[in-house]
């Protein structure tokens, strides 16, 4: 017999995007990394794979199980502060490897939902609040180059220390607020929040994995395919043509988190569909997986303003990757354009739409638009199917074919085939659709 320890962040996500400045961030997804890889280097010869904010271990006996999971809270605790870690170890049958997984997965799980239980509202009008998250005491002073002598808590202090210690790619900087990545973009101002994430895991380990060398070895496959992917990516998109070109020792994009089967890429908002073309020949190549078939990914994809908080940005990517989601059995992407008056009113009606897309096919609609503003097609033509959208469907039939015949020919004829020959189409499981909005709102990011 012997013992499988794991130890796994909780709430990651609120941790690491808040505060909602850049540099915290940012010094945020480095500890949070960097308590992983100290987890990792305190066990040698014990791991199984430490990635993505988890941590799994083996161990012939249980004090060594037991101890993982001490010290792993103790790590994670000193290293990121107010981060924390579920842990929990369980005992299993060397001949079935799984289930000794998915039942260390499963009291990890059940750790997590007792803790968050714990998790009460917290009034703390006793303590003067960190000026930069707002939920601990402040303790201590830092100094950002805008604004000196902020009081803020250890946590945020610790995070703002760690900001320089990212390292952006070769040959650039990191940029040092979401209004210096936005200014990169065209159109200016804007940013285009990412969030990529595995489809059914689970579903796939249980397929691939017999042993704890499979585990080992298809989680850092995972994880490698992930992370070179976001990078190899952003690499390409930075290095083609646009408005980041005018600061080009800025990094044009922003990972936030990546690792384990999931990334939250930030970028200037054009890089965006480049960046999803490069990303997936990057995570096909047939290296990462060595003969197993290519697990399938899905794209929450938003353009915002950069006024719009992280929090929301994120939510709003969350709610697309989510949708794209239901599209199974191939890649797919769902986007929108969030603007102030999305967010303030979320009972809006939603956009007459063809998301969630396949991949491929969203890819394709960014070539045609390509190729539309390469040929001239008048904006302001183009901007009525944005209206036409959301009329009846009878009038916007009509609107649609007689907006076709005062079109120039080529454009005429690339509308029809991007759109159709109609404005609205039926997919096969009988709901109707659109990409005329679509088309609309990726005009401006995507260029000719
Ligand atoms: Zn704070």
């Amino acid at each position: 017999m012997k013992y499988l320890a794991l130890a796994d962040a909780d709430r990651v996500q609120d941790y690491v995007f808040s505060p909602p400045q850049l540099r915290y961030i940012r010094g945020a997804s480095y500890l949070q990394s960097k308590a992983i890889e100290e987890i990792r280097d305190a066990h040698p010869g014990a791991i199984l794979f430490a990635n993505g904010g988890v941590v799994l271990a083996d161990f012939s006996s249980p004090q060594g199980a037991e101890e993982f999971c001490s010290r792993a809270n103790a790590i994670f605790g000193v290293t990121t502060g107010s981060g924390t870690v579920s842990t929990a170890c369980v005992k299993y049958d060397e001949a079935h490897f799984l289930q000794g997984w998915k039942r260390v997965r499963d009291a990890v799980e059940s750790a997590k939902r007792q803790r968050a239980n714990l998790h009460g509202p917290g009034t703390h009008s006793f303590w003067v609040s960190c000026e930069r998250c707002g939920s601990e005491p402040a303790k201590d002073l830092v100094s950002e180059p805008e604004q000196p002598g902020l009081a803020v808590c250890s946590t945020c202090r610790r995070k703002y220390d760690a900001h320089g210690r990212s390292r952006a790619l070769s040959g650039f900087r990191h940029p040092e607020h979401f209004e210096e990545l936005a200014r990169l973009s065209s159109p200016s101002n804007y940013l285009a929040l990412v969030y990529i994430d595995i489809d059914r895991l689970g579903k796939y380990l249980d397929r691939h994995v017999r042993t704890r060398d499979d585990c080992a070895s298809l989680s850092e496959a995972i994880d490698n395919a992930v992370r070179n992917a976001v990078n190899e990516a952003g690499r390409r998109a930075a290095a083609g043509p646009g408005k980041h070109q005018t600061e080009p020792d800025i990094q044009p994009f922003m990972t936030l988190l990546a690792g384990g089967d999931d990334a939250i890429v930030m970028l200037a908002a054009h890089l965006a569909v480049p960046f999803l073309r490069y990303f997936r020949q990057e995570f096909e190549r047939p290296h990462y997986w060595e003969g197993r078939d290519i697990p399938f990914f899905s794209v929450g994809l938003v353009y915002a303003n950069h006024h719009l908080p992280i929090g929301a940005f994120v939510e709003a990517a969350r709610q697309r990757y989510r949708f794209a989601k239901t599209r199974k059995d191939f890649h797919s992407v769902a986007f929108s354009l969030v603007t102030s008056s999305l967010v303030d009113d979320p009972e809006t009606t939603p956009k007459p739409t063809n998301n969630p897309y396949d991949l491929d096919d969203f890819l394709l609609f960014g070539e045609a638009i390509s190729r539309l503003k390469a040929m001239g097609a008048p904006r302001s033509k183009i901007h009525q199917l944005y209206e036409m959208a959301w009329k009846l469907p009878l009038p916007g039939e009509f609107e649609y074919l007689g907006l076709l015949l005062r079109l120039p020919q080529a454009t005429r004829a690339e509308i029809r085939k991007t759109i159709g020959h109609t404005l609205w189409t039926v997919d096969s499981s009988g709901l109707p659709r659109t990409r005329a909005a679509d088309l609309v709102e990726l005009w401006e990011f995507v260029h000719a």
